[in-house]
């Protein structure tokens, strides 16, 4: 496993393991296998409903709480100055930890000032270790960096070949928060398993397209946290770290970026609406 320092000197594992639609059930399970196949980094939110499990293989598992890098998330439900400080705590009481190594705004809605307030101080009390924003598009990261007295460590985006973010990482390299990117394969969209680009190169070094396309990632520095339920595609997720793509390997990728998500589009009016209408708690 390879690390990347953050703004304030934490260090964050360069791959992670996702969770989005993992179930409660599975959850335990799934992280359990993450960890004994050497994922260091689990990445989760109060709206994947999955924590519990999560805690229990945490707790379970023989690799010691300071060498795991847990993620957790608020909800725009949860908003604002206090409702932050309640859904912190209640992600600690479901992870069963007593801290978080880093917390996020889920989605750039709501009262999402509140929020950052309260994980401000929930950070200087050390709670959590970093803390960071999902989603943010440049315009509103700035606002945000200006308008705090810590500004976000970790921007967790969507990137990956298709949608390769070049612009928003220019605006986030400036401020020397870090890129994590959110479905690094694309969650298996436009047959990324198949593509053809993609599995040419990975002829070369004897890897699969899925496998190229998070080598991509951590090749740029940009912290990768693909979703598996397989073990067999945890393994293979994880053995990214013995090939080096080629200036014209890049080249190539590069082609691929479509420049728009075709996952989610957070500049939409109706996204803004159906994720706002998006309740998980009473
Ligand atoms: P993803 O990791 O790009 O793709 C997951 C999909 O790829 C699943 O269908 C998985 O199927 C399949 N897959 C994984 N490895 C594979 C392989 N080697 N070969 C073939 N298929 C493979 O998508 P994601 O889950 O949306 O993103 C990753 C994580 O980012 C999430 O789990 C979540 O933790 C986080 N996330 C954050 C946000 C946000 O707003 N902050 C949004 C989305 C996701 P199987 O499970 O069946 O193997």
């Amino acid at each position: 496993m390879k690390y990347i320092t953050l703004r304030n000197g934490y260090q964050i594992p360069l791959l992670g393991y996702g969770t989005l639609q993992i179930s409660f059930n599975q959850s335990e399970q799934c992280v359990d296998e993450a960890l004994q196949e050497g994922y260091r980094l689990i990445d989760t939110a109060a709206a994947y409903f999955n924590e519990e499990g999560i805690g229990r293989a945490i707790r379970k598992s023989s690799v010691p709480r300071e060498e795991i890098f847990l993620t957790s998330k608020v909800w725009i439900q949860d908003a604002g100055y206090e409702n932050t400080y309640k859904a912190f705590e209640n992600s600690l009481k479901k992870l069963n930890v007593d801290y978080i190594d880093l917390y996020l705004i889920h989605q750039p809605y709501g009262d999402y000032y509140g929020s950052w307030k309260a994980m401000e101080e929930l950070y200087l009390q050390k709670k959590i270790k970093a803390i960071g924003v999902c989603n943010f598009s440049a315009e509103r990261f700035v606002d945000l960096c200006m308008n705090s007295r810590i500004p976000p460590m970790i921007n967790q985006i969507e990137c990956h070949p298709f949608f390769q973010q070049k612009e928003l990482r220019c605006t986030l390299h400036a401020y020397h928060c870090q890129p994590q990117a959110w479905g690094p394969l694309a969650e298996g969209q436009r047959q990324i398993f198949t593509n053809e680009i993609l599995t040419k190169i990975g002829q070369k070094y004897h890897k699969s397209a899925a496998q190229i396309a998070l080598g991509w990632l951590i090749q740029q520095n940009i912290i990768a946290i693909p979703k598996t339920i397989h073990r067999e595609r945890m393994k293979e997720n994880m053995d990214i770290w013995d090939f080096t793509l080629s200036k014209e390997d890049l080249e190539q990728i590069a082609q691929l970026n479509l420049g728009y998500s075709e996952i989610i589009n957070h500049q939409s009016p109706m996204t803004a609406k159906w994720l706002n209408k998006y309740k998980i708690h009473e």
